[in-house]
């Protein structure tokens, strides 16, 4: 490595993972193309060169998508549950490599290292789901209408699956969707982020072991590094029935619309814009617990980080005070200590970002009540840790409106009932994951009912942030309404057949209609 730090086992966890710089000769996973100019992965933790690899050219893309075509004829003809035992041996590998993976997850985008490790524990929990599931990917049985007749549903794969996603989610948006994909008999395309290439590398050496132990071909598996070009080569790509696509709102529109014009099948995973209701029935402990994590958590850079509170007025000093003065006691600095709680931004145009959201909320006529800021000196040297920041606001403000990326808390007050805080909630174009914090079960039930929640994920008393990978996870509206991980999610990586069998020795036509030869 050229430059990188031995603190934390960084070091240790790149070589343990395979991932070397481009002066150290090519990671050892299989296919992997890259023969074209350097992508420099610097840390947000310190601000250090991690690792320099090389990106994917079109040629490469055009080798991948050849390998992973010509990977899918056989692929497809292995039992499910056989891939099954596929993706158990991976989710086997990955606990193996749990922590250094997690580390590496940690220090190439900046969440906690609890995080870091939760990222990896996703992943190992979706294979374990896929495996159950590659044993139950069933159709339905109807009753045929014609006499002798026998009709049923069957899924069979898609083919080429292309994974587009967001450098938030390092590593676990591409196994909630390979681990599905593969059990399904599709085959995999990963483009990461450009933000965190080396995440991309480690996980595709951990897969490629278990393709290569297993005598698989290694087009099950493969990976592009490089930025939207490369996307956007996948998008337009007829070869690729299905892309699943995260990342923010901006992004999905094009690749929506790209995917669309061919007729190609998209799955979208958009930004949020996510609410916690506080009604006068709420636990105000539990309350505040859940909007700090959700609001300060991953550094306000998950898709389902709480960005607005509404807060009812007979209890909003209350809530208010409680939460300014737990954010007194937040800890910011390297994710990788475990003391802190809070760690950096992505990059400095994050940073950007989040002094531009403050700016403009004072402009708008908003009230900051927690200072924001950008921290410098000793342990802050990579400029990507800000402070955590709440502002006073009204929910029709255009900053309000948007999802900025960053740990800025709105409070909104509301009054009367909780119809009143629904129409806050719901008065966003986005539509990720929603709370309310209440012990009224007619608010509850209220707020999950038809006229609820117009969000993907609704909760009671829990926050905004995290989702487990037993219930499909998505949104509404601007979040794209795609659904990934479990419950019924699989589907989409297959496409339906509905067979009709005649076991008589008459044609009937359905419907009745009569069509007589002599
Ligand atoms: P981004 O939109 O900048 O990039 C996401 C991915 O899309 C990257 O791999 C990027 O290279 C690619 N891309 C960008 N333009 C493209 C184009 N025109 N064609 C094809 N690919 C293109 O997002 P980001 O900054 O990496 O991630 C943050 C965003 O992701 C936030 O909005 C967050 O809410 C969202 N997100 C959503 C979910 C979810 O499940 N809903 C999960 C994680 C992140």
């Amino acid at each position: 490595m050229t430059t990188t730090t031995s603190q934390f086992g960084i070091k240790e966890a790149l070589a343990q993972l395979g991932v070397k710089d481009i002066n150290e000769g090519t990671s050892t996973g299989l296919h992997h193309f890259a023969n074209g100019e350097i992508l420099e992965s610097f840390s947000p933790v310190d601000g250090k060169l991690i690792g320099s690899v090389k990106m994917s050219t079109s040629q490469d893309y055009e080798k991948a998508i050849l390998s992973a075509t010509a990977a899918f004829k056989t692929f497809r003809l292995m039992p499910a549950p056989q891939r099954g035992e596929i993706v158990r041996q991976f989710g086997e590998k990955l606990r193996q490599n749990k922590e250094a993976l997690g580390k590496l997850v940690s220090y190439e985008m900046g969440k906690s290292l609890q995080e870091g490790y939760g990222e990896v524990q996703e992943m190992i929990d979706i294979c374990d789901f896929a495996v159950g599931l590659s044993r139950q990917l069933h159709g339905l049985t109807m009753h045929s209408e014609r006499p002798g007749h026998r009709m049923y549903e069957q899924y069979h794969p898609m083919g080429v699956v292309g994974i587009i996603s967001a450098f938030n989610f390092p590593v676990a948006v591409w196994a909630w969707n390979t681990a599905l994909a593969w059990i399904c008999g599709d085959v995999c395309i990963w483009k990461p982020s450009e933000k965190t290439p080396l995440c991309g590398i480690a996980c595709q050496n951990i897969i490629a072991e278990v393709i290569k132990e297993n005598n698989l071909p290694e087009g099950i598996s493969c990976l592009i590094n490089g930025d939207y070009k490369l996307g956007e080569l996948m998008t337009s790509d007829t070869r690729i029935p299905l892309i699943s696509a995260t990342g923010s709102t901006r992004m999905g529109k094009i690749v929506a619309q790209a995917v669309a014009a061919r007729l190609g099948k998209s799955l979208l995973e958009l930004g949020g814009n996510n609410a916690i209701i506080v009604t006068p029935d709420a636990d105000i402990k539990m309350t505040v617990i859940g909007a700090v994590f959700g609001a300060v958590g991953t550094a306000g850079q998950r898709c389902t980080s709480t960005r607005r509170l509404i807060i009812h007025e007979s209890v909003f000093e209350k809530v208010k005070d409680a939460i300014v003065s737990a954010y007194k006691q937040l800890k910011i600095g390297n994710p990788l200590d475990e003391n802190n709680h809070v760690g950096p931004l992505i990059d400095t145009d994050a940073v950007k970002m989040y002094s531009a959201a403050l700016d403009k909320v004072v402009e708008e006529g908003g009230t900051i009540l927690v200072e924001g800021g950008v921290l410098t000196g000793e342990g802050y040297e990579s400029g990507c840790y800000v402070k955590p920041a709440i502002a006073l606001a009204q929910n029709s403000f255009e900053i309000v409106q948007h999802e900025t990326f960053a740990p800025v808390l709105y409070l909104i007050k509301y009054s009367g009932d909780v119809d009143n805080a629904l129409e806050y909630q719901n008065g966003v174009g986005q539509g990720l994951s929603s709370a309310i914090m209440t012990n009224n079960l007619r608010e509850a039930e209220r707020f999950l009912s038809v006229v609820g929640s117009d969000c993907g994920i609704a909760n009671v008393n829990i926050g905004t942030s995290g989702a487990e990978i037993g219930g499909a996870f998505g949104g509404e509206k601007d979040t794209g309404g795609g659904r990934e991980s479990g419950s019924d999610a699989w589907k989409i990586y297959m496409r339906r057949q509905t067979n009709t069998i005649n076991y008589t020795t008459s044609l009937p036509l359905a419907q009745g209609i009569k069509f007589d030869l002599q």
